[in-house]
């Protein structure tokens, strides 16, 4: 049983990256976030260190980045760098 840790803050979303899947490793994900009052959305993975900025989408609403997320996610093999 994996236990749930608590989301940084302004994270609004979060998808298991395919290492994280792989390995069972729920701290493996790509993460969007949202800045407080402008709205601004970010996205940053947590195994490669690629962010949503890096991407080729000119865009950068919620539903770019939500995009962004979910397919890089699905793709992304890296491991993070041992602290
Ligand atoms: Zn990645």
């Amino acid at each position: 049983m994996t236990t749930q840790t608590a989301w940084p803050e302004n994270v609004i979303a979060r998808y298991l990256t395919d290492a994280g899947k792989a390995l069972a490793d729920p701290t493996i994900t790509v993460d969007l976030a949202e800045a407080p009052g402008t709205g601004d959305i970010s996205g940053a993975c947590r195994g490669c260190e690629s962010t949503f900025d890096d991407s080729s989408y000119i865009s950068r609403n919620l539903g770019t980045g939500r995009h962004w997320a979910q397919e890089h996610a699905e793709t992304c093999r890296a491991l993070p760098k041992p602290a």
